[in-house]
């Protein structure tokens, strides 16, 4: 595997809907987890972080229309990719859903190959590099694919870490990581490594990118972490 595949949290009340969804999710690569309420949906976004939501509309106590004005309301989960399923297909519902910013709008009885699309079409724009796109940053060229790096003409040869680590860094230039969140992206939340680790791959990563020459790319923010650029 090339990356952390991207989590998907999928909020569904009803069982069968709820295990059609993970299994094609799953199917198809990514990793997921559930929640049945909103409440519980809040809570696995702080704990889990997820890469992208599928929210359903018709959910007890708190509706998916109402977790999804909150989740696009606090600044930490703005930019969570929200998918609503919804099983009515009026227009003024759809309009509703994207109105409290919803990102995309899935209306039930959906197809899976359409569903599937829409999520990758997300994810394309939130982790590109775990949807095969080729990320480009000034002369360097990452391709998830052919797990390909380019700096100008030369070939940079990573180990898989520093393939992960240097993919995570492209999909948000100029964004500080601090160690930890480097730690659950590039190496997961349920393996134990200490953050001293991450400086010994980033330092990796730092001599394979120059070894053609060239400036560093990576910068070291005191107290922070990294960045690139
Ligand atoms: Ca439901």
């Amino acid at each position: 595997m090339s990356q952390l595949q991207p989590l998907v949290l999928v909020v569904e009340d009803e069982p069968s809907q709820r295990e059609i969804l993970l299994y094609n999710l799953e199917s198809e690569g990514y990793r997921t987890c559930a929640a049945e309420t909103g409440d519980e949906a809040l809570m696995l976004i702080e704990e889990e972080q997820p890469d992208l939501i599928v929210l359903d509309w018709m959910l007890p106590n708190v509706s998916g229309i109402e977790i999804c004005r909150q989740i696009k309301t606090r600044a930490e989960t703005r930019n969570l990719p929200v998918i609503m399923l919804s099983a009515r297909a009026e227009e003024v519902d759809r309009v509703r859903g994207l109105e409290v910013g919803a990102d995309d709008y899935v209306v039930k009885p959906y197809s899976v190959s359409e569903f599937l699309a829409r999520v990758k079409g997300q994810l394309r724009r939130t982790r590109p590099a775990s949807v095969g796109q080729v990320l480009t940053y000034e002369d360097i060229t990452l391709n998830a694919e052919t797990y390909r790096v380019m700096r100008g003409a030369e070939t940079v040869k990573l180990g898989p870490t520093e393939f992960r680590l240097l993919s995570t860094f492209m999909e948000k230039p100029g964004r500080v990581w601090s160690r930890e969140q480097l730690l659950d992206r590039v190496w997961g939340r349920d393996i134990y490594v200490d953050t001293r680790t991450v400086d010994v791959h980033v330092g990796r990563l730092r001599k394979a990118l120059k070894a053609h020459g060239g400036s560093d790319p990576l910068r070291t923010v005191r107290g922070a972490g990294y960045s690139l650029g």
